[in-house]
C-alpha cells in the first residue's frame, strides 16, 4: 500500500471478504443471501477432510478430500491458510484470490476465526465480519431448529462458540448481530458497498488529477 499523503493510498480493486461466525448464527443462509445481491462475487470452496453432510455436494458446499491429499496440498503451499475446527482440516485455496481479487471482483470466504485472522494477516485490506447470534439462547434454539446436529454436537458447538465470540468480536473489522435477517443483511450489504468506494479502491484516473494542464 502506498502512503504518499498527496495521493490516495492503493488497494487492491477487488475485495476480498472474509465471513464469520459461530455455527448456527446464519451465515450460510446471510451468504446466499449476499451471493444473489453480488453475483459476481466467488465464494471461496474450501477443501476439507470431513465426510459430506446430508445432502452436500462435492465441488459445491466443498471439495471433499483424504488427509494424505489435504497434506500434500499444504506441502505444496495451495493454501491461503488452513486450519484444524472441531477435529477435522479445512482450507482456502489460493486459486480464488488470484481470480477475483485483482480485478474488480469479489472473493467471499465462509470460514472460522482461525482462517480470518490468517488471511487479515497476509491481506491487510481485506475486509474482516463477524456474525454474532443476538444472545447465547438463541443462538441454541436455532443450532436446535435447524435439526441437522445431535445433541451431543450442539453442547459441542455451544462450548466453542462462546471462545469463537470473544476472538471474533475483538479482532474482526465489523461485527454484524443478526437478530432480524433481514436488518442484518442490511448491515452486510452496506458495509461491503461502503468498501467499495473506500479511498484507494476507486478508480479516478479518469480525472487526470496528476496531468499538468
Ligand atoms: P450457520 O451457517 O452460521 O451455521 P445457518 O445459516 O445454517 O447458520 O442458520 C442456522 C439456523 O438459523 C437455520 O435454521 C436458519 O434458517 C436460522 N436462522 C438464520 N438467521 C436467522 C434469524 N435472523 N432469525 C431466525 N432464524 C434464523
Ligand atoms: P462445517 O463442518 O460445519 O461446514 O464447518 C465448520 C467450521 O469450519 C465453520 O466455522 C466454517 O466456517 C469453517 N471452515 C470452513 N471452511 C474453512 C476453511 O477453508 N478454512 C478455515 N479456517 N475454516 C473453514
Amino acid at each position: 500500500m502506498i502512503t504518499n499523503p498527496q495521493m490516495p493510498a492503493i488497494l487492491s480493486p477487488g475485495l476480498l471478504v472474509v465471513l464469520s461466525a459461530p455455527s448456527g448464527a446464519g451465515k450460510t443462509t446471510l451468504a446466499h443471501m449476499l451471493k444473489k445481491e453480488f453475483p459476481e462475487a466467488e465464494i471461496s470452496v474450501s477443501y476439507t477432510t470431513r465426510s459430506p453432510r446430508g445432502a452436500e455436494a462435492n465441488g459445491r458446499d466443498y471439495h471433499f478430500v483424504d488427509p494424505l491429499t489435504f497434506k500434500q496440498m499444504i506441502d505444496r503451499n495451495e493454501f491461503v491458510e488452513w486450519a484444524e475446527v472441531h477435529g477435522n482440516f479445512y482450507g482456502s485455496s489460493k486459486e480464488v484470490i488470484g481470480q477475483s481479487y485483482r480485478a474488480r471482483g469479489m472473493a467471499l470466504f465462509d470460514i472460522d476465526v482461525q482462517g480470518g485472522t490468517s488471511i487479515k494477516r497476509k491481506y491487510p485490506d481485506a475486509v474482516t465480519i463477524f456474525i454474532l447470534p443476538p444472545s447465547m439462547e438463541e443462538l441454541e434454539r436455532r443450532l436446535r431448529s435447524r435439526g441437522t446436529d445431535s445433541d451431543d454436537v450442539i453442547q459441542r458447538r455451544m462450548l466453542a462458540a462462546r471462545a469463537e465470540c470473544e476472538k471474533g468480536a475483538q479482532s474482526y473489522d465489523y461485527l454484524v448481530i443478526n437478530d432480524r435477517l433481514e436488518e442484518a443483511f442490511l448491515q452486510l450489504r452496506s458495509v461491503l458497498i461502503a468498501e467499495r468506494t473506500r479511498r484507494g479502491r476507486v478508480d479516478i484516473t479518469g480525472l487526470r488529477l496528476n496531468s499538468p494542464d
